[in-house]
């Protein structure tokens, strides 16, 4: 019988033990995963002084040699899809096909900006004075606190790591305590590459614990975190003491407007896949629909059908199915008081709206609600679960002030066969992305950014590497 892992926190290039630890578990059956440590204060303490130690030295190599180090572990990565893929699945919950993507993107993503080496630029500014030339250089913040939400923990990783790393900061990584286990098998990954010690830092534990440690901290120059808007907030009052810099992703309630002319074979399918990837637990997946009266019945009909189908359970068990668990129970229940509270506010439940009785895990079977309305907290806070609800519209001038009356402000999506239509709701939809007939998955040259409460900068492409770098105007008379 294999004994259960105990893992030890990463710090300055050695596995570290801990005194006190968590339990992981696997969110589709319960099994113990493993044991993580559930470090102090000192533990953060140390990785902090670790990333402040090696951040000179790192800063100062060539940009191309910081970036070989991020090719040399996505190949590392890509050695080992399989195993890291499984390890994904049975913590988190997602289906092995998904995890699978989960890792060869990360792969992908750290050969991508491993890309920007040769490609950070500064400028050079005409000056008023006789023989003066201006420089803008671009420099590392220093020491990076990445936090790490459960949904897509392994990429998140990548998403904070690389573009730190390759612009010459250094990082201290809290995995959320759901799902350490990945980050784990990454530091190993880290540690065979050769990284030069303390540029990358794993310390597990408790967000009110660790995560407070971290973001307090006047040794962290920037904190990056993705995760819910209430963590987001007190994050920022936790770094208000020192002004760190904020880099804040905090989830959305996607829109999806669904107009009388669009292609409905198109839009359900898409919005189905939307709503059922990772179990609905994406920032960017269509979390309510706007449908415009003329084939509202029809969607709602082939939507209905589409969400009934699909299959879920637990993912290693059952490798065929679609969907896996919800995360934990906290979610299971969120879910379920959010559709009896829409059903008693007057939805109609098209399909599902229980809870999976599996025997095992966190399952909620997928569900359609109909006649949803504004006033709804349905319509306006953040499900994370396998539930569409549906408002009918009577025009796309109704349709674009419901999208953007709402806190959230991540992604958004139309589904039209009129360009005129479609370039009229990228202008007046308030959204950091909006997405034309399809549903999400964000490229990683482009920039992931909300506007509201869905954060405060964003993360890939040119804009998302350059959030880890500061400016410095150089008066050169010489
Ligand atoms: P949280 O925002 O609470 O957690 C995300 C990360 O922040 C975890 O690593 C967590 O630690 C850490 N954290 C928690 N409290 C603090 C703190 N005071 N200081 C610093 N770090 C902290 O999300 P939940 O896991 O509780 O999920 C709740 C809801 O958040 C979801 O239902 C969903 O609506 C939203 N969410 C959005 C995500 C997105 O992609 N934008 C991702 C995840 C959640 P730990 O969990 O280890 O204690």
């Amino acid at each position: 019988m294999s004994q259960t892992p105990t893992h030890q926190n990463y710090i300055n290039g050695a596995f570290i033990d801990a005194v006190e630890h968590l339990e992981v578990h696997n969110p589709a059956n319960g099994a113990l995963l493993s044991r993580v440590p559930e470090s102090r204060a000192e533990d953060v303490e140390r990785a902090i002084a670790a990333a402040n130690d090696a951040k000179k030295a790192w800063a100062a190599l060539p940009a191309v040699e910081r970036a070989s180090y991020l090719r040399k572990i996505a190949t590392r990565i890509r050695d080992n899809v399989p195993a890291l893929a499984r390890m994904i699945t049975e913590e988190q919950g997602k289906v092995s096909g998904l995890a699978e993507v989960e890792v060869n993107f990360t792969a992908d993503y750290l050969d991508y900006m491993a890309e920007w080496a040769r490609r950070i630029e500064g400028e050079v500014i005409e000056s008023d004075r006789p023989g003066e030339t201006i420089l803008m250089l671009r420099k590392p913040l220093g020491v990076v606190a990445g936090i790490l939400p459960w949904n897509f923990p392994f990429f998140l990783i990548a998403r904070k790591m690389a573009p730190a790393l390759v612009t010459g900061n250094t990082i201290v990584i809290k995995p959320s305590e759901e799902t350490p286990n990945n980050c784990f098998a990454f530091a190993r990954l880290v540690e065979e590459v050769g990284l030069p010690k303390g540029v990358f830092n794993v310390v597990s534990g408790a967000g009110a614990s660790v995560g407070q440690a971290l973001t307090g901290s006047s040794r962290v120059d920037m904190i990056s975190f993705t995760g819910s808007v209430a963590t987001g907030s007190r994050i920022m009052a936790n770094a208000a003491g020192n002004l760190t810099k904020l880099n804040l992703e905090l989830g959305g309630k996607a829109p999806a407007i669904v107009l009388g002319d669009a292609d409905l074979d198109l839009a359900v399918k898409a919005i189905r896949a939307s709503r059922i990837i990772n179990t609905g637990q994406v920032c960017n997946c269509a979390e309510r629909v706007y449908v415009e009266r003329t084939v509202a019945d029809e969607f709602v009909t082939r939507m209905g059908k589409a969400m009934a189908a699909t299959t879920f359970g637990d993912p290693l068990a059952q490798p065929d199915v679609e969907m896996g668990p919800l995360i934990n129970r906290a979610g299971l229940d969120k879910v379920g008081r959010m559709v009896k509270a829409a059903v008693g506010e007057g939805a109609e439940l098209i399909t599902g709206g229980a809870v999976a009785d599996l025997g095992h895990g966190f399952h909620y079977q997928p569900t359609v609600l109909a006649g949803c309305r504004a006033d709804m907290g349905i319509m306006r806070q953040e499900i994370f679960g396998p539930v569409l609800p549906i408002q009918v519209v009577d025009s796309l001038d109704e349709a674009i002030v419901l999208a953007n009356d709402s806190d959230y402000g991540l992604t958004s999506s139309v589904y039209t066969r009129s360009l005129a239509n479609a370039m009229r709701a990228c202008r007046e939809i308030d959204y950091g992305e909006t997405y034309i007939n399809r549903e999400n998955f964000e490229a990683m040259q482009g920039y992931h950014a909300g506007v509201r409460k869905s954060g405060i900068g964003g993360a890939d492409g040119k804009h998302g590497l350059y959030e880890y770098t500061h400016t410095q105007v150089v008066y050169l008379e010489a």
